[in-house]
């Protein structure tokens, strides 16, 4: 029997159930095109972080383009990516817990040497060191930076001499954790709204970075990665001497609050989420299909491509679309359809099990988000 509902290939968007979640392919792929085409001259290599596609086919096409594998930020999402076929990582969250320490034994056994994860702390160092000691057969060492705080205060030691303590400690002590570089994540500075005042910031932030990779390395220390940077920064992270690898992940998709931040000019807007009218509400109001569970709001509201229309959260499974009737803006009709451009991409992804990927209307593709969920 065939099933009611199964897009396929070849299908127009327009025959979509919604809310539902679509790529324009040529706008993605000139947002790859274009920072692959910005940062590849500098000779940094580009990693791009898979906690915005979650997807594999993605990561898969980003390399295709120039990227040297990826980066995920959980430990979840690297064993769905390697199951998958995928798996020249880096974990950018630190592992801690015995349950989690198990797994990421498990996971360089089934892939040694391809997933590179980060440490910030003596103890949790410690803690894979020991698992890995007691791992029959034996494995080889595993990949280790060591993450630095160049200002997020999130994760990573300070800069400096702390960095090299703990350095020492891993070189010295722990024959099973490789170490060979530093992460030094400057999030909090990918959003700041002035560009002159983000690369200011970037490059106070590198400069630390790279000075401690320099006191390392000094020491006798491998430092053959020294990886950083987002959307907001990767262009300035790239151009600092002593920075191998940067991480950007949103660019692919963008979203209102990175649009507002690094500007509209470089990445577009290319992923949407498709949805339809339900309901009228008086002259000038609509209500469709999107609310909390298809659109997050941390970063503010979603926006509808069309700005003629604005958006208002009705709860989970509710929007409101108004507008002005006095500017002769043709009112929404029962059944129409809108696409509504996400505020905070790597959140919104992580709400929908599939993406549809279309050129000028026409499905081309369609790819699972394979780490959907996966937070631990
Ligand atoms: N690297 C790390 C460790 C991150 O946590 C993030 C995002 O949160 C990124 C890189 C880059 O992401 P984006 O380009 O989406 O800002
Ligand atoms: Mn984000």
């Amino acid at each position: 029997m065939t099933p009611p509902y199964a897009p396929r290939v070849g299908d127009s968007i327009t025959t979509l159930d919604t809310p539902s979640m679509i790529v324009d392919l040529d706008i993605m792929e000139r947002n790859i095109a274009r920072l692959m085409g910005r940062l590849l001259p500098t000779g940094v290599r580009v990693r791009p972080h898979l906690k915005t596609t979650k997807s594999t086919a993605l990561a898969k096409r980003m390399v295709s383009a120039g990227a040297t594998g990826g980066c995920v930020a959980k430990l979840s999402e690297a064993e769905a990516m390697a199951a998958a076929g995928f798996d020249d990582l880096l974990i950018t969250c630190e592992i801690i817990g015995p349950a989690k320490v198990r797994r990421l034994v498990a996971l360089h056994a089934a892939h040694p040497g391809r997933i590179m994860i980060v440490v910030d702390s003596a103890a949790g160092a410690d803690a894979i060191d020991a698992a890995l000691a007691a791992a029959d057969p034996p494995l080889p060492p595993i990949p280790v930076l060591i993450d630095v705080d160049v200002g997020l205060h999130r994760t990573g030691v300070p800069p400096g001499k702390p960095a090299l303590a703990l350095a020492r400690h891993v070189a010295d002590t722990l024959p099973r954790l490789h170490m060979v570089g530093l992460q030094g994540y400057e999030g909090h500075l990918q959003h700041v709204h002035s560009r002159a005042e983000r690369e200011a910031a970037c490059r106070a932030a590198m400069a630390d970075l790279v000075a401690t990779a320099a006191l390392l390395r000094g020491a006798g220390l491998d430092m053959g990665v020294v990886t950083t940077g987002g959307t907001g920064t990767a262009e300035f992270c790239a151009s600092v001497p002593g920075v191998t690898e940067v991480q950007p992940g949103s660019f692919i998709f963008m979203d209102t609050d990175y649009r507002a931040a690094v500007g509209g000019d470089v990445f577009a807007y290319s992923l949407t989420i498709l949805a339809t009218v339900l309901s009228l509400q008086g002259t000038n109001s609509a209500t469709i299909d999107t609310g909390l569970k298809s659109l997050t709001t941390d970063s503010g509201l979603a926006q509808c491509k069309d700005p003629r229309y604005t958006y208002a959260c009705m709860g989970d499974e509710h929007g409101a679309l108004s507008w002005d009737d006095s500017e002769g803006t043709p009112p929404l009709n029962i059944g129409d359809r809108v696409e509504m451009v996400p505020s905070h991409i790597d959140p919104t992804v992580n709400l929908h099990d599939v993406y549809y990927a279309h050129r000028d209307g026409v499905i081309e593709e369609i790819w699972p988000v394979d780490t959907r969920g996966k937070v631990q």
